[in-house]
Parts: C-alpha cells; sequence; structure tokens
C-alpha cells in the first residue's frame, strides 16, 4: 500500500503524551508515538504537529481565572510538549523545527507559514506550539488553520480512548455504534463533541478531511497514513 497523503497536519492532544494518566508526560508513550511519525516521516509523508495542552492546563476548566488569562497558561502549556517531541524526535534522529504562535524567539522558532512550509519541503518535521496564539480557541481550530495555511491534504486527529467518531459514548454504552465517514455538519448538528463547532466549521468552509484514529496504539498512525480505513473519516458530500 502506498502512502496515502503527501503532507498532513499530525494532531495529538495532551492527554496524547500523558499515556493513561491524563496529567503530565509519559517516557515511553512519547517514544512510542514519535517513533511510528519518524516511520510516516520516512515514507515521504510532509508532516506538521500540532499539539494540545490538557495534560497541562486547559482556559476553560478555571472558574476563578479569566479566560483570557487561563487560555495564555493553556497555550504555554503546549509548548512544553512541543519541546517534549522535539526532543524525541531528534532522539531518534528526526530533523524538526518548533515554530510558536506566541513569539518566545529563545526558545522556538517564530510561526512563519512560508519557512514552515520550506521546513516541511527539505524534509523536516515541523512541531506548532502555542496553539493560534489567540485566547479562546482550541488546538483542533489550530489544526484546521495550519492545514489550510500550508495546504496539507489532510487532518490526522489522533484520539485516546476511542478509534473514531461513535454515535454515543462507546467508553458508557455497548451498543455504540462506529461512523466509517461523516459530513463537516452532521458532527455540528450531531453535537459529536470529537472536535469543536469552530474547528469543524473551519474545516468545512476549506474542504479539509480530518481523519479520527486512535492513538492509544500509535502504530495506527502508520495505518491511517497508508490509507487503511481504521477510523472515521470527515470531509464533505
Ligand atoms: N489555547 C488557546 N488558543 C489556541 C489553542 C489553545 O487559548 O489557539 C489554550 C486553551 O486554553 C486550551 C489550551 O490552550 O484549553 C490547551 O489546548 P487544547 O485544550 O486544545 O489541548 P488538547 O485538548 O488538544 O490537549
Amino acid at each position: 500500500m502506498g502512502l496515502a497523503f503527501k503532507r498532513a497536519i499530525i494532531k495529538l492532544s495532551g492527554e496524547a503524551l500523558s499515556g493513561g494518566k491524563g496529567h503530565g508526560l509519559d517516557d515511553k508513550v512519547i517514544e512510542n508515538i514519535c517513533k511510528s511519525i519518524k516511520e510516516v516521516h520516512e515514507l515521504g509523508m510532509g508532516i506538521a504537529i500540532v499539539v494540545g495542552g490538557g495534560n497541562f492546563w486547559r482556559g476553560r476548566s478555571s472558574e476563578n481565572i479569566d479566560r483570557p488569562t487561563s487560555d495564555n497558561m493553556g497555550m504555554l502549556g503546549t509548548v512544553i510538549n512541543a519541546l517534549r517531541l522535539q526532543a524525541s524526535l531528534e532522539n531518534l534522529g528526526v530533523d524538526t523545527r518548533v515554530q510558536t504562535a506566541i513569539t518566545m524567539q529563545a526558545v522556538a522558532e517564530p510561526y512563519i507559514r512560508r519557512k514552515a512550509i520550506r521546513h516541511i519541503e527539505k524534509g523536516r518535521v515541523v512541531i506548532f506550539g502555542a496553539g493560534s496564539g489567540l485566547p479562546f480557541f482550541s488546538t483542533d481550530t489550530t489544526a484546521a488553520l495550519r492545514a489550510a495555511e500550508i495546504k496539507a491534504d489532510v487532518i490526522l486527529l489522533g484520539k485516546t480512548g476511542t478509534d473514531g467518531i461513535y454515535d454515543k459514548d462507546p467508553n458508557k454504552f455497548d451498543d455504540a455504534v462506529k461512523y466509517d465517514r461523516l459530513n463537516y455538519i452532521e458532527i455540528i448538528n450531531q453535537g459529536l463533541g470529537i472536535m469543536d463547532s469552530t474547528a469543524t466549521s473551519l474545516c468545512m468552509d476549506n474542504d479539509i478531511p480530518v481523519l479520527v484514529f486512535g492513538i492509544d496504539n500509535p502504530e495506527n498512525l502508520i495505518r491511517v497514513a497508508n490509507g487503511e480505513n481504521i477510523g472515521t473519516i470527515v470531509k464533505g458530500d
């Protein structure tokens, strides 16, 4: 089987880096994810990673801090994850660059769209930290934005605790049914909650397919990159 996509945004939630714990960083889990990223990269797929920060902080989860401040804290959490991923990928010999949407030049490059594309063309894996740089947004929305900007063919949305999109929570209901494919409007109308509505509409407006798959087994990333039909694909009709 050949590569299904030439260029992809891989979206990893913060939780994916924490192993079953939900908080912090799990070295072994991160190494395994990075091994799969390396393998897909070696097959020739152009890769940019958008990483979340929910393993450290979620802006909306605080009642005592105003939302923009809380969201800034969340975005800084994603930078920790970006640097952690960079360290593991470079240990495996993968050339990487971190670009952040909030400028912190002593730590990483600032986000510059044309430079990001150039890095990918040169075979580097680009890791986007600090989300979009804007409060009230999510890293899923950032993935949609960056996918449109760098002309990615797809967003590979790695999820923990599920292997695709179901009509109801498969961890709570035995009769939950998995969708092979959905369109964007169905996600919004049915309130499926796999992505927020801002991210879903940005993907819809820019025709960006989203492939939702389970990252608990990181080798699934290699399968979806090779076009195996193991998750749920979200696209227009
Ligand atoms: N965030 C933000 N703007 C962005 C991206 C993220 O303000 O463009 C903040 C927001 O507070 C969010 C937190 O960073 O809750 C962590 O990101 P997210 O919740 O998307 O991470 P994930 O759930 O994927 O781990």
